[in-house]
């Protein structure tokens, strides 16, 4: 008979504890007005899962329905219900917005975005600064281009907090993948957000983010940092494709994001390149520093 396994070592009480693991189908309250379900759709890309945000008691904005996900999307309606009157989408990439079509079948609530796109319908368009008014709350968004050109942030007015899609994560950095995907454009609308008064930001991946203002400034000097290193190591190398940038910068990241490191080591380059830093147009070209 195998013995039975000794008992998990008990971790010591700490200061600051862990958030609570993200666990999908689980309606979570982060707030007075705001409860989070996560998708089960977790993986390299999607981190734990997508989150999906339920914004009101009486009246309920859902933020990034997720993916097209039979149980997920019952999971939301079974927390929401009918007082379910709004379905947002922070973009239209396959793990956020898939499931409005699903939930709105199962609500009746109107759909808004940016646009439609990618398969998405809206019912109402979103621009900068357009208010979603509830009883209870206000949400405003926010357009954040960069990481899709159709990409919208949303503050909520009573608890600033931002819903940051994939403009902000936790737990990773942000994909930048041209044409849709632009880099220079991509700081511009974190400079953006970092204006904002804001007390915490529920992102699309990962646990909720208590210090805005530090988490953004990493985002800006994370990106500051991998731009200057993608120069220093042209220059250094006078000619060079992608994939050496990538081989090099990326050493210690898991090959299977290499073709993702690629497309965001593009973006930087196209940035630079609109600066007169360096010279080259394609993913698979050649660059030089100038
Ligand atoms: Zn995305």
């Amino acid at each position: 008979m195998p013995r039975r396994k000794a008992p998990e070592p008990v971790e010591a009480e700490q200061e600051a504890p862990a958030p609570p693991p993200l666990v999908p189908g689980v309606a979570r309250a982060l707030s007075p007005l705001v409860r989070r379900i996560v998708a089960p759709n977790p993986g390299k890309m999607t981190g734990p899962g997508t989150n999906t945000y339920l914004v009101g008691i009486d009246e309920i904005a859902v933020i990034d329905p997720g993916p097209d996900l039979p149980d997920h999307l019952d999971a939301v309606s079974g927390c929401g219900g009918d007082r379910i009157r709004w379905i947002v989408c922070t973009h239209t990439h396959p793990d956020h917005s898939p499931g409005a079509a699903g939930l709105k079948a199962r609500t009746g609530a109107e759909v808004m975005a940016w646009d439609s796109r990618d398969g998405l319908e809206v019912d109402r368009k979103l621009r900068d600064g357009a208010l979603i008014e509830a009883t209870e709350f206000r949400l405003q968004a926010v357009h954040t281009p960069g990481h899709a050109s159709n990409h919208l942030c949303f503050v909520l007015e009573e608890e600033r907090m931002l819903f940051s899609g994939d403009h902000l994560m936790q737990g990773s950095t942000v994909v930048i993948s041209p044409p849709d995907g632009n880099m220079a454009v991509y700081l511009e609308s974190l400079s953006k957000v970092r204006a904002l008064r804001l007390r915490s930001i529920a992102p699309g991946h990962g646990h909720l983010i208590e210090d805005p203002r530090g988490a953004i400034d990493e985002y800006i000097e994370h990106r500051t940092a991998r731009e200057q290193q993608i120069l220093d190591l042209l220059v250094a190398s006078g000619t060079a494709k992608i994939d050496d940038l990538v081989e090099v910068i990326y050493v210690d990241v898991d090959p299977e994001l290499h073709p993702v490191a690629r497309r965001t080591v593009h973006a930087h380059l196209l940035k630079l390149a609109k600066e007169g830093k360096v010279k080259g147009r394609s993913i698979d070209g050649k660059w030089t520093a100038v």
